[in-house]
């Protein structure tokens, strides 16, 4: 069984933004940051699924997607906690949808009602609401919610302790996943994605947060950021920090995924990173739409660059049909 570990519901039914809009102008209006939410069928949402990530992941032949609320439009600096909270609400109540309509192909993962400023601990109810409710499997934790401007602690501060009690308590991983960028030097997708999965990767290496969590799991995605290319940089990093070897350190917990959207940076990410820390993932719906001209393929259609892989094919099964914790 092929899982793609990263997807997003980047097509959900248009009343679904027309209500976040409603409520963000509600909110600069000083009114009710929770509006009735309009009524959405459930054959619009049919109809947005078996159109986009549905004809894909069967064009493409990959079997099931861990889903999510779109990462870009958490947006978590806008408004306050109670426009997060309630946003939040909706985004995985969609999703739970979804899964109920498609409960063969998709497993849910969750937004957090994440603000700036506020403590993360207000996103343990949302967190539970949807593991132990909604039977989902994870979450998107955003180690910036402030959209760019990094006005938090580091993920290693004990300020993110109580969150990371409640995963290793439900025993779900979180994938590292910023937002909308409000930051006009960092381009979402192209610059904020990728500094933060690089941010949290070095982060984890200067703390010792696996150590005082040796069961937490993270997914970095999109391939890691600049990681596994600069690996001997982080190395070094390690060795001059006085850290133990990554693969004790940090790699007992942390996962990539394989969103790089080109063959080379996926041959790089397999010769670099030991195959159990790699996850199948394609982001689709998502960040990089299109075909590329040097190939005729989509970018994002990235079975296609680890079918093409000179390695083992049980190796293959391991990347693309694992979840870490789940099989
Ligand atoms: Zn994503």
């Amino acid at each position: 069984m092929i899982i793609d570990c990263h997807g997003h519901y980047t097509t959900a039914p248009a009343a679904h933004d027309v209500w976040r809009n409603a409520q963000m102008a509600a909110f600069k209006a000083g009114g009710d940051p929770d509006p009735a939410y309009p009524a959405i069928s459930d054959d619009e949402i049919r109809d947005t699924i078996e159109r986009n990530q549905l004809r894909l992941l069967r064009d493409r032949g990959a079997d099931m997607t861990i889903f999510s609320p779109r990462a870009s439009t958490m947006a978590h600096h806008v408004g306050n906690e109670d426009v997060s909270q309630a946003w939040t609400r909706r985004c995985n109540d969609l999703i739970k949808r979804v899964v109920d309509l498609f409960p063969e192909t998709f497993v849910g993962v969750c937004q957090l009602p994440q603000s700036p400023g506020v403590p993360i601990s207000h996103s343990v109810a949302e967190l539970e609401r949807c593991v132990t409710g909604l039977g989902f499997i994870g979450c998107n934790l955003n180690p910036d919610p402030s959209g760019g401007h990094w006005s938090g602690p580091p993920l290693t501060d004990r300020a993110w302790y109580p969150f990371f009690e409640k995963l290793v308590e439900l025993d779900v991983p979180a994938m590292v996943h910023v937002s909308g960028s409000c930051n006009v030097n960092f381009h979402a997708t192209g610059a904020h994605y990728i500094n933060a999965d690089t941010t949290a990767f070095m982060q984890f290496l200067e703390g010792d947060l696996f150590r005082d969590f040796p069961t937490l799991r993270f997914i970095i995605p999109h391939g890691g950021g600049a990681v596994p290319y600069h690996w001997g940089r982080y190395r070094g990093l390690a060795d001059m920090l006085k850290r133990p070897p990554l693969a004790e350190h940090v790699m007992r917990n942390v996962f990539f995924d394989t969103c790089v959207y080109h063959q080379p940076g996926i041959d790089l990410l397999f010769r670099v990173i030991d195959v159990d820390n790699i996850l199948f993932g394609s982001e689709m719906v998502g960040a990089v739409r299109g075909i590329d001209p040097e190939t005729g393929f989509p970018f994002d259609d990235t079975k296609r660059y680890i079918d093409a892989l000179p390695i083992p094919d049980a190796d293959k099964r391991k990347g693309r049909g694992s979840k870490p914790g789940h099989t």
